[in-house]
């Protein structure tokens, strides 16, 4: 044996194995499960590099693991006969935090204040859990490559630990010895470690002995007939993955013979995983080669969007040696993908019809992201029989249609598809846009988050029914559709000569707005509110133009039209002080007015205080003016 050398724990590892020492988490029999884990992983790697013919020590050594009780002095060792680690690896490995797990971890008890003991579980913290029952852990490791000694690490958990070589053999793999704590005799108990494992670690494809006898019956359950598999064991092995308490939402496990070979069995969790909205690297498959894991998570067996599914694919087809380089290029890799991406979306539409309800969770939970498919060109026509919207037939935000439902309820001569965008349901409803289709009775989906109006326009349209933007709605061409509303005011019809004023007035209005819009007229689509802003370029909605400012960093304010409504009563009262002073300044400040209201509507206002003092400022002139004709004078 070499002196010791004592090294410190990086900063970060010392504050997690705080929260961990100091944690009063109750079910901390999940260390033994970090820790098969671990040794399971090193099997892996074992079998994996003996696979593609690399040279390591003792290479007909049986893959296993072993757990052996000391009663007398309270230890437990956990020893595989796995890949090993160098002392330098033992250092990088054990000192530092690699995993983007704990890394997760530790934020959201520093930084969003979590009970640690609420989570640890969850994030599974990896070796370090073991220091909830270890007052003193020793590893053991020899390294499967190369003739260097075995290496031994020693640490109580705080701020440091000892690193030394050592002359005897101890064969190759790792061996953990857990200098139990005084309360952890329960560990000590094989029948509960027998328990235990069965509980959280019985799938794992290595046999597990205690005290020499085994425990784990290692089935690859994927492999097996579905006919034989009760739904109790594919709601234990989904736990097993993914130490979810609830079962999946929903299992799909499929056999496939063309154009490859290959089994999967995959599930959707009931709750998202994403973080912030995105996945990062945390999606993927388990790919495995005739049962040997060949990588965690791979992420060219599904596409992105279908990131939510958690689970296995196995394929026989597949070269042993397929290194974690060459998957991305290899073609049955995405053949297997595209199959997979065709299943899952059938099963997808097989839910959608037989079980609504939990369609709707699915939608709820994974439907974020999920909607990033429309990316994929090649399933347009399944992807947008799986979209769902909120819309105008509901009562409140949280119910949703499919675009067949929205199909079927179209009104006999409606043309197109149509959809209103806005950060509410509350702001969608008050947009003057939607009030000529609110008018008529048509159906407008609505859509809150940005990316909708991308997925829209990349699904283009359905059952040849074009998706259009209400406020590129051609109010001429919804002429044979009756209004179902009557308008609530009947203004009297323009004269000729007061319809030339009118124009006038607009030319008047345009003056005084200038460069800010490109035009101002009389719209056809506005019922109640009296001005709206239309978007000249047709092709993008005014929704979509904001979202491509933000992308490019532009602040300015894009040009519009501004639309006039002729028969709204403030327009009449206008034209009557026009037609008495077209220079009457009282037509100055509603023309602001009007364009910085449509403004603030279109999300484009870039400073609300002008609009707000002005608002004083015209409050004041209607006060006076009905004080004094009501003569109400103090
Ligand atoms: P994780 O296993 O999630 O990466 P851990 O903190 O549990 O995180 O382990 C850190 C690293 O230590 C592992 O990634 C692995 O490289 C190494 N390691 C842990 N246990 C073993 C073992 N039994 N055999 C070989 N290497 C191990």
């Amino acid at each position: 044996m070499t002196q010791p050398e004592t090294h410190q724990f990086q900063a970060e590892t010392q504050k997690l194995l705080n929260i961990i020492i100091n944690s009063i988490y109750t079910n901390r029999e999940i260390f033994l499960r970090e820790l098969i884990s671990n040794a399971s992983d090193a099997l892996d790697k074992v079998r994996f590099e003996q696979n593609r013919g690399s040279q390591i020590v003792e290479p007909e050594k049986d893959l296993e693991i072993r757990i052996d009780l000391d009663k007398t002095n309270r230890w437990i060792t956990v020893s595989d006969t796995g890949i090993g680690m160098t002392k330098q690896e033992v250092v990088n490995n054990l000192g530092t935090i690699a995993q983007s797990g704990t890394e997760e971890f530790l934020k959201k008890v520093t930084e969003n204040n979590e009970n640690p003991d609420n989570i640890i579980g969850r994030f599974g913290v990896g070796f370090y859990s073991v220091f909830m029952v270890a007052e003193q852990v020793i590893i053991k490791s020899r390294s499967a490559f190369g003739e260097e000694n075995p290496v031994q690490w020693h640490s109580k958990g705080l701020g440091e630990y000892e690193v030394q070589e050592l002359e005897e053999d101890i064969g190759r793999g790792t061996q953990v010895e857990i200098g139990l704590q005084d309360g952890d005799q329960e560990f000590l108990d094989a029948e509960r470690l027998k328990s235990i494992i069965r509980n959280h670690s019985n799938f794992i494809s290595f046999p597990i002995y205690v005290d020499g006898e085994k425990v784990n019956t290692v089935p690859a359950l994927w492999k097996q007939s579905k006919f034989q598999i009760t739904q109790e064991q594919y709601d234990e092995f989904y736990k097993f993955l993914t130490y979810d308490t609830e079962g999946p939402l929903e299992t799909i496990h499929v056999s496939v013979d063309a154009p490859v070979q290959f089994s999967a069995l995959l599930f959707i969790p009931p709750r998202t995983t994403a973080m912030f909205d995105t996945y990062n690297e945390d999606y993927g498959l388990d790919l495995y080669v005739n049962r040997v894991l060949i990588q965690r998570r791979n992420q060219e067996v599904i596409p992105q969007y279908l990131g939510f599914l958690k689970g296995v694919v196995d394929s026989e087809d597949l070269p042993l040696n397929l290194s974690r380089e060459t998957v991305q290029e290899n073609t049955l890799i995405q053949k297997i993908s595209s199959t997979l991406t065709k299943q899952v979306l059938n099963r997808l539409q097989e839910m959608a019809q037989k079980r609504p309800e939990d369609y709707a969770t699915f939608w709820r939970e994974h439907g974020k992201l999920f909607k990033l498919g429309y990316t994929d060109f090649g399933n347009r026509d399944k992807f947008a029989e799986l979209l769902r919207f909120n819309s105008s037939v509901h009562d409140s935000a949280e119910e949703l249609t499919s675009l067949q439902e929205y199909v079927d309820r179209m009104k006999t001569s409606q043309q197109e598809i149509y959809y209103i965008s806005g950060s509410s349901r509350e702001g969608i409803l008050s947009n003057p846009h939607l009030e000529l289709l609110r008018k008529k009775g048509i159906e407008v989906l609505f859509l809150y988050e940005p990316v909708d109006e991308f997925v829209l326009q990349a699904v283009g349209s359905y059952k040849d029914y074009p998706l259009k933007a209400a406020e590129h709605v051609n109010p001429g061409d919804l002429e044979n559709i009756a209004s179902e509303e009557e308008s609530k005011e009947e203004q009297p019809e323009l004269s000729q000569q007061e319809q030339s004023q009118l124009e006038e007035m607009l030319g008047r209005m345009k003056q005084r707005l200038g460069d800010s819009v490109t035009e101002v007229r009389r719209s056809q689509r506005l019922s109640e509110s009296p001005a709206c802003l239309v978007n000249p370029d047709g092709s993008m909605s005014s929704q979509m133009q904001k979202i491509m400012h933000m992308m490019q960093k532009d602040d300015s304010v894009p040009k519009q039209i501004l639309e006039i409504n002729p028969d709204h009563p403030l327009t009449r009262n206008m034209l009557s002080i026009y037609r008495n002073n077209p220079e009457d300044s009282f037509l100055d400040k509603a023309t602001d007015q009007l364009f910085e209201a449509a403004l603030l509507q279109t999300g484009y206002l870039p400073d609300p205080h002008s609009l707000v003092t002005r608002s004083f400022d015209i409050l004041a002139d209607a006060s006076r003016w009905y004080t004094q004709a009501n003569k109400l004078n103090l």
